[in-house]
């Protein structure tokens, strides 16, 4: 099931190896059906050098459950499942540790809206969440990374489609978009903007 839509997000996820915005397997993108029933994810643990669209997970938005694929769902699941079941626009989330947005999210702060480039895919600064409390660390990291992402943006009181990206702290960069393509590049933007003026981010173009 959902054949292009793995090729899609399999192709998004080997895009941040060559933007240099992932090591490792540390990184994820999904992207999700049409019908917004089902997302596809990128498996957990599987080597970029070796992922092809068959290893892409198909997971259930409703229930959370995985219902095709060989390998569990990326460690981040339950953050994808949480702004998708929120932010109904959302079509495509890309998760990086990419080092300059990394640097935010430890110090704790927005990424300021310094630039051109950054102002062509955010209307603003790029906020950073609160620290998650240890008892919410120790409970279910993954889904209540998804709870203070909402939180902020709910706080916050903005289009989660005007700034459609978020830096968790002591963690990194989440961005989101209509298209997982796009979003790739918004994370890339994320990634790059304190550090060397966004050259990447007008190399690519939606898809
Ligand atoms: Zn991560």
């Amino acid at each position: 099931m959902l054949e292009d839509l793995k090729i899609s997000v399999c192709d998004a996820n080997l895009e941040l190896v060559k933007r240099g915005v992932v090591i490792y397997t540390w990184g994820n993108v999904s992207g999700i059906s049409s019908d917004g029933k089902y997302m596809v994810i990128k498996p957990s643990g599987v080597e970029y050098d070796k992922m092809s669209p068959d290893d892409m997970v198909v997971v259930d938005i409703e229930s959370g459950l995985r219902v095709e694929g060989k390998w569990n769902p990326s460690s981040d699941t339950k953050t994808h499942l949480a702004l998708y079941r929120k932010f109904k626009n959302i079509k495509g989330i890309v998760h990086t540790h990419s080092v300059n947005a990394v640097a935010f999210a430890q110090a704790g702060i927005a990424i300021p809206a310094l630039g051109t480039t950054h102002a062509d895919y955010f209307y603003g600064d790029i906020p950073c969440t609160r620290e998650l409390t240890k008892q919410e660390v120790m409970e279910d990291y993954e889904a209540n990374t998804g709870k203070v992402i909402i939180e902020t943006v709910d706080n916050g009181g903005y289009d989660p489609m005007a700034i459609p990206g978020i830096i968790v702290k002591n963690h990194g960069p989440f961005a989101w978009g209509e298209k997982s393509g796009k979003c790739s590049i918004q994370c890339c933007c994320a990634g790059k903007s304190s550090g060397d003026g966004f050259k990447d981010a007008s190399a690519k173009s939606e898809g």
